[in-house]
């Protein structure tokens, strides 16, 4: 077992936390903004002072390789290095930093691989300046189209590809992540929940990424006035939809206790304090790594009747994603790696999108959950220490020569 160097490691996240640092104890880095280009350029010579060779694709993802003894297709690490507004500074760019440190330990240590080892950046997987999250990963694997991710803008109205062409990270369509060139992708990532510091274990061995549905739910009413219109004739949107939102909580509750789902998103309009709500519209996102829990989840949705308390009821699905299953090779070598350590850990799936989901269509993949102190996450207060990084980072270092020795040429 090798090991990966707690104060290089330290060394990176210290650094790395200026870029966007709030000072407030977070970051807020957007996508190709001034701090993550100052990320990227932090990451780029950091790279080649380790002797990697360093280039982009046409998404702006940023790649780098350190030579194997054979010319075989690479294995990759990865994440990203965007923030949401005031977010902390593990999630993303964890795993990139994880990552980096073992590559450091793999020149450093002169660890022999038989193939090259790789290290990549995702260009905006947060969506915060940007729509959709995820948006690089999914141009690169075929689920999103090029052009209109391009004109994607931002609250300023700059596009996308716009502020791509400015920062100087624009490469070529050739360097994308591939199936030719890349052996499997690790992504080490912070659970974003409270489980695995719940059961205090050191490691989460992702067996994949929970399937999800999101419908939006359209509740019309009438709208009269407040102070003239008796109770007893309203026809109030917002009644009948607290109504449908708490009817809703109670029978999706009952599916499965692993079920979770939420209505986060609720418009009220008018939205006139003299005036009575006519429409009402809100979201309902369910998931579960099961996709017939999923199914039964729908189902309450479709029963829903078509009038409650005097208003319309209508629903459509606004979007929704299969369960995604990890390569059972890389779940065992991420598994036997903590074992090997003598760390505790426990299998789970991410109940959070990654990059690591759409890749997984193209090659194997998998992700390693460390620890989130209290569950938070794109927020402040998220934190991971550096001894329990660390632990990630040499389970990945050493998942990753498992993979490297034992399943090239796959
Ligand atoms: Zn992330």
């Amino acid at each position: 077992m090798y090991n990966c160097d707690k104060a290089r490691l330290q060394n990176k996240i210290d650094t790395f936390s200026k870029f966007g640092d709030t000072g407030t104890g977070g970051i807020t880095r957007l996508s190709l903004s001034e701090p993550a280009l100052q990320a990227r350029a932090e990451f780029k010579k950091r790279c080649e002072d380790l002797g990697m060779e360093f280039k982009t694709d046409d998404m702006g993802n940023m790649y780098t390789v350190h030579k194997g003894e054979e010319d075989l297709p690479a294995i990759v690490m990865g994440s990203h290095l965007d923030s949401v507004v005031n977010g902390g500074n593990f999630d993303g760019v964890l795993g990139v930093l994880t990552a980096l440190e073992v590559a450091e330990t793999i020149v450093s240590e002169k660890i022999k691989t038989r193939g090259p080892i790789a290290v990549m950046v995702w260009t905006n997987e947060e969506g915060s300046r940007f729509d959709p999250a995820m948006m690089s990963s999914g141009v690169v694997t075929g689920k999103f189209d090029k052009a209109t991710m391009l004109n994607s803008k931002d609250k300023e109205g700059t596009a996308f590809g716009e502020a791509l062409k400015a920062s100087g990270y624009a490469g070529a369509e050739k360097n994308r992540l591939n199936a030719d060139d890349y052996a499997g992708y690790f992504e080490l990532h912070i659970e974003q929940g409270p489980v695995l510091e719940a059961e205090a274990k050191d490691i989460g061995v992702v067996e994949g990424v929970v399937g999800m549905i999101n419908y939006e739910i359209d509740v019309k009413g009438v709208s009269d006035h407040a102070g003239t219109t008796p109770q007893k004739t309203r026809k109030d949107a917002l009644y009948a939809a607290s109504k449908i939102i708490i009817d809703l909580w109670e029978k999706l509750g009952k599916i499965n206790p692993e079920l979770v789902f939420t209505m986060g998103r609720i418009n009220a309009s008018p939205n006139i304090h003299t005036v009575i709500p006519k429409e009402v519209r809100f979201t309902l996102d369910a998931r579960h790594k099961d996709p017939k829990i999923i199914e039964r989840a729908a189902e309450v949705i479709k029963a829903l009747p078509a009038e409650v308390a005097k208003c319309q009821v209508s629903y459509r699905q606004l979007w929704g994603r299969k369960t995604i299953e990890f390569n059972k090779d890389y779940v065992a070598a991420v598994q036997r790696a903590a074992d090997g350590f003598g760390y505790s850990s426990r299998k789970i799936y991410s109940g959070a999108g990654h990059d690591a989901q759409y890749v997984a269509d193209v090659m194997p993949a998998t992700m390693i959950f460390v620890p989130s102190v209290n569950g938070h996450s794109h927020c402040v207060e998220e934190f991971t220490p550096t001894e329990a990084a660390l632990k990630g980072a040499n389970v990945l270092l050493n998942a990753v020569l498992e993979i490297d020795k034992n399943y090239r040429g796959r």
